[in-house]
């Protein structure tokens, strides 16, 4: 199963992805961020709030989700923290959605939208929201969680739009709340998923299946202190295997030309995908099939070479 972090990790560093998710190197342990932590404990009050009716607690941290319950619907209103699995184009993926409804008018602010369409809100603490993640409705389509949420969601409900919220909440200075909030089509969605989500997607399933050395996978050097943490397998990184491919001209190599472009981010252009028809269940087709064909026949080629 792949997970959005997962699609995230590989579209920064490919080596590091095939470190996790394709060898039995044991990573340094990494502490448990402060962020971290506190990312946590905010999806637990929010969840408790959601599923139980518990108001948030007297605490910093509590009076900063209550002040996000104005852009939440009432306890009950639409489902928590629910666990999904969804088969796009022959890759499976997982995730947990922070709330979900078939009907996205239970969210204030949204009673305008024409019809029953369905909606999903996902938390983000941060200390500068401002700043980082989504900002605008055009990042939803930039950014792989949101578009797999939108994926499956389209998967589930069989409607032609879904509208998206992430609700962030600083966590550093003056508390305050910055939602985002966007309406998408399944149109712009499906291309965008083809651009920035299945070829990432797709590498990782054959790292998962290969077993190939992660060192044979392209390194990205720009993200060894990401978060400002050294990247948890720098001791087993083999610098001087950097055989000065970028990780445009790796995905190239295992996806063949066209769709590595998306490694590379959503600016650059993939030939579109397309839905063949309205899925009415949780498997979505692309003709997206030569595109395993590729990558196995050039990690066929690779091997021979090795
Ligand atoms: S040390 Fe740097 S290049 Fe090597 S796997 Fe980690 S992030 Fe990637």
């Amino acid at each position: 199963m792949i997970s959005a972090s997962a699609v995230n990790l590989a579209r920064r560093c490919l080596r590091r992805a095939a470190f996790k998710y394709g060898s039995d190197v044991v990573p340094e342990p990494e502490p448990e961020s402060d962020a971290i932590r506190t990312g946590k404990d905010g999806h637990a009050i929010l969840e408790a709030y959601q599923k139980e009716g518990w108001s948030p607690p007297q605490t910093p941290l509590g009076d900063l989700c209550r002040k996000g319950l104005p852009w939440l619907p009432h306890p009950g209103q639409a489902t928590a923290e629910g666990l999904f699995n969804v088969t796009i184009s022959g890759v499976p993926y997982l995730g947990y959605m922070d709330l979900e409804t078939d009907n996205a008018r239970v969210f204030p602010g949204t009673t305008t939208l024409d019809g029953c369409i369905p909606g999903v809100i996902d938390y983000k603490f941060s200390k500068d929201p401002e700043r980082y993640g989504i900002l605008t409705p055009a990042d939803f389509l930039r950014d792989p969680q949101a578009l797999l949420y939108a994926a499956y969601t389209f998967a589930k409900y069989g409607t032609s739009v879904v509208f998206l919220r992430w609700l962030k909440f600083r966590t550093q200075g003056k508390p305050k709340i910055f939602p985002v909030d966007a309406l998408l089509t399944r149109q712009e969605v499906v291309r965008a998923f083809g651009k920035v989500v299945h070829p990432a997607a797709t590498a990782l399933v054959h790292i998962r299946t290969k077993n190939n050395d992660p060192n044979s996978f392209a390194p990205n050097f720009e993200a060894c202190h990401d978060f400002g943490r050294p990247c948890p397998y720098l001791g087993q990184c083999d610098t001087r295997s950097d055989r000065g491919m970028t990780l445009l001209d790796e995905m190239r190599a295992l996806v063949g030309p066209g769709v590595a472009e998306a490694a590379q981010g959503p600016q650059a252009i993939n030939p579109p995908v397309e839905l063949t028809k309205p899925p009415t269940t949780t498997h979505v087709h692309y003709p997206l099939r030569i595109i395993l064909e590729e990558l196995g026949s050039a990690l066929t080629r690779a091997a021979a070479r090795v």
